[in-house]
């Protein structure tokens, strides 16, 4: 590999990349982008995470938030973003694992949301889809991670499938305590959007939105989403877009492969794909308060 060395940072010698680089990987738009949703420490990145972060670069994802989705990825997370720069971690208990949900991983959880490399309380949430926590122990999980993120003051990065309705009403109770939350992968309907919308919540949209089988419906919504409230995610490795060239298909999907996801949004909100970028990167430039000279190409 060929490296630059900028800023103190290790960074991809441009000219190299194109070389190594499959053609879908090298549309790049003109601005950095922040991945702020990225499972890094999923078992299929295990081999090459390395080359993973050099495709990022190369593809202007210079910042990415790792999930942490239980202790042990939040653990996992945090040693990645001391480990890489241009990384952060969130650290909670996704609602899958709300059943485990006890006073110790609460003073474990509240011991990471302290550390500087963590920047968000989450993924938490509910999900009614799947119900593999009940949803009582659901709730339960949430509240005790809401009040976490009031005592730390962190922004909430939160998980909703099938419980708009009362992933509201507990927001609506805990709204003025908390900082500023975003509602990751949205793919939900317009009444759900509009009642986060109007909760002073933020949006992160996925390559859900490239799927024409099961993301038509977001398609309207999403010039409905004012830009200072909007960020792009992978969720990598799950949901690769489906807007990609035929011959990248059934790959892992990877933060490289962000801008897809903002060609599709951009294209639905009716604006160029640099605006959108500019956009969602100073978004999740004030929500995660990051540096800035992380953000720089
Ligand atoms: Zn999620």
């Amino acid at each position: 590999m060929v490296f630059l060395h900028v800023d103190g940072e290790t960074r991809l010698a441009t000219g190299y990349v194109d070389d190594f680089l499959p053609e879908a990987l090298q549309f790049r738009p003109h601005v950095p982008l922040v991945d702020i949703g990225a499972n890094l420490t999923h078992e299929s990145f295990e081999r090459d995470l390395e080359a993973v972060f050099q495709r990022a670069q190369a593809a202007q994802v210079t910042t990415m938030i790792v999930t942490g989705t239980d202790l042990a990825h939040a653990e996992q997370a945090v040693a990645l973003a001391k480990q890489y720069p241009g990384l952060y971690a969130t650290a909670g208990v996704h609602p899958h694992d709300a059943s485990h949900w006890d006073c110790h991983l609460e003073r474990a959880m509240a011991t990471l949301h302290a550390m500087p490399e963590v920047v968000a309380v989450g993924e938490c949430g509910l999900d009614f889809n799947r119900n593999f926590s009940t949803p009582k122990e659901q709730e339960h999980a949430f509240e005790a991670q809401l009040a976490l993120a009031v005592e730390s003051g962190l922004p909430l990065f939160i998980h909703e499938r099938d419980a708009g309705q009362r992933m509201r009403e507990i927001l609506h109770a805990w709204r003025n305590d908390i900082s500023q939350a975003v509602v990751h992968c949205f793919t939900a309907d317009r009444d759900t959007l509009f009642g986060y919308l109007d909760l002073d919540l933020h949006i992160g949209l996925t390559g859900w939105i490239c799927d024409e089988r099961r993301g038509h419906h977001l398609r309207p919504l999403v010039s409905e989403i004012p830009l200072e409230r909007l960020m792009v995610e992978t969720d990598c490795p799950y949901l690769l877009p489906r807007n990609l060239p035929a011959k990248l298909k059934g790959r892992r999907h990877e933060p490289a492969l962000l801008p897809w996801i903002v060609r599709e949004i951009a294209h639905w909100q009716g604006i160029s794909e640099t605006e959108l970028a500019n956009a969602t990167t100073q978004t999740a430039q004030r929500f995660f308060r990051l540096p800035t000279e992380t953000l720089k190409e």
